[in-house]
């Protein structure tokens, strides 16, 4: 299985527009990474270069361990598949999955030997004499999947292959996405900005914003300790709510004081031992998630967490858990709950706020520990 290592991999276009600031990434051998980010973050960009499609400004790409930045894409080992699926027109789906067979100078009974395995393996066997026209946007995308993968590349990048798609055929090619990925053993790059996918299916996410990677790890890791705020608003639906607050450092402790709630709402938060007194800012923003603002009926019932009286705007039932729109004065709160709990519009209810589960983000949006 084969590593790709980018080091100082950046990409400046004309005009002086930066598609990629220089970044370092190691994707390990095997690892099904995703790169997640809004449109014109530079996901295209970053998967280009890998790809060898395009090349940098500055840095290097290594593909196994060999240097492969310059190399025209056809010696990469790559595999790709795009968001408008690559298929010769002109030919059928058979035809489209043993070209690249050809091209590589496989004999013609194995070439027909893999042609029948990709198509028992991805359903193509009753599209096989059809023409990509003919085909529905899943077939394919199916069939640019087999393509793809046809000489069983070392690596696989795919540029949202599915988000032409309706959402049931777009979870069905994700499944097949991820047998497929974990049956070649090819590293493989998913580049989307569907932060849904991209936790459903990775390994880690890299997150790209303005052509900057802000953080790279597990789809864990980035829902529950983001390094930063744009990073924590991104991932997570309904999106993590955000209250501004005042920070005042205590004896022992935090005096803490939302700053948009009426009549105030304040509490005090304890400080880590070894925590740098002088380093706490006197404003900062307290990101809490939905599941972490709890609806309470009895004013008794928030266990001593700082708590708030809100009006229920909408409910969004959603199964097995609901999703409710609070106001508390010019404050709106998402609060995520089981679905057993009975509520309406208009409802006043008290609010708890597990605020030990929030996350802080100083004034230039980076994480930071009380
Ligand atoms: P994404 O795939 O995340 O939507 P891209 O990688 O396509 O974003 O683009 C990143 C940035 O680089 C955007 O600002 C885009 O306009 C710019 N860009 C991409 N390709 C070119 C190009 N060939 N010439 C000039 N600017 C480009
Ligand atoms: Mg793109």
């Amino acid at each position: 299985m084969t590593a790709i290592e980018l080091e100082g991999l950046g990409k400046t276009h004309a005009r002086g527009v930066v598609g990629l600031h220089a970044l370092h990434l190691r994707i390990e051998p095997g690892e099904l990474l995703v790169v997640l980010g809004p449109s014109g973050s530079g996901k295209s960009t970053l998967l280009r270069l890998i790809a060898g499609l395009d090349q940098p400004t500055t840095g290097h790409v290594r593909i196994g361990g060999q240097d492969v930045t310059g190399l025209p894409p056809h010696v990469r080992g790559v595999g790709l598949v795009f968001q408008t699926p690559a298929l010769l027109p002109h030919l059928s789906v058979a035809e489209n999955l043993a070209f690249p067979l050809r091209a590589g100078r496989v004999a013609a009974a194995a070439v027909a030997e893999r042609v029948g395995e990709l198509a028992r393996r991805l359903e193509l066997e009753p599209l096989l004499s059809r023409r990509p026209g003919t085909l529905s946007g899943g077939e394919r995308q199916r069939a640019a999947l087999g393509r793809a993968i046809a000489r069983k590349p070392r690596v696989l990048l795919l540029d949202e292959p599915f988000s032409s798609l309706d959402p049931p055929l777009r979870a069905a090619l994700r499944e097949e996405l991820i047998r497929t990925h974990l049956e070649l053993g090819a590293t493989t790059i998913l580049v989307t900005h569907d932060q849904e996918e991209a936790m459903a299916v990775a390994d880690r996410i890299a997150v790209l914003d303005h052509g900057r990677l802000l953080q790279c790890g597990p789809p864990r890791t980035l829902y529950n300790r983001p390094l930063d705020c744009f990073v924590a608003r991104f991932i997570g639906s309904p999106r993590i709510n955000f209250l501004n607050c005042r920070l005042r450092p205590l004896e022992h402790g935090v005096h803490v004081e939302v700053l948009e709630t009426d009549p105030p709402l304040a509490w005090h938060a304890p400080l880590r031992e070894d925590a740098p007194r002088d380093a706490i800012p006197a404003h900062a923003t307290l990101g809490l998630r939905p599941e972490h603002v709890r609806i309470v009926l009895d004013p008794l019932g928030t266990n001593g967490a700082p708590s708030l009286a809100a009006v229920v705007e909408r409910v969004e039932y959603a199964g097995n858990d609901q999703v409710a729109w609070l106001r508390a004065g010019t404050l709106r709160l998402c609060a995520r709950m089981p679905a057993a709990t009975s509520l309406s519009p208009s409802a006043e209810v008290q609010a708890a706020l597990d605020v030990r589960q929030g996350i802080w983000f100083d004034q230039g949006g980076r994480a930071f520990e009380l």
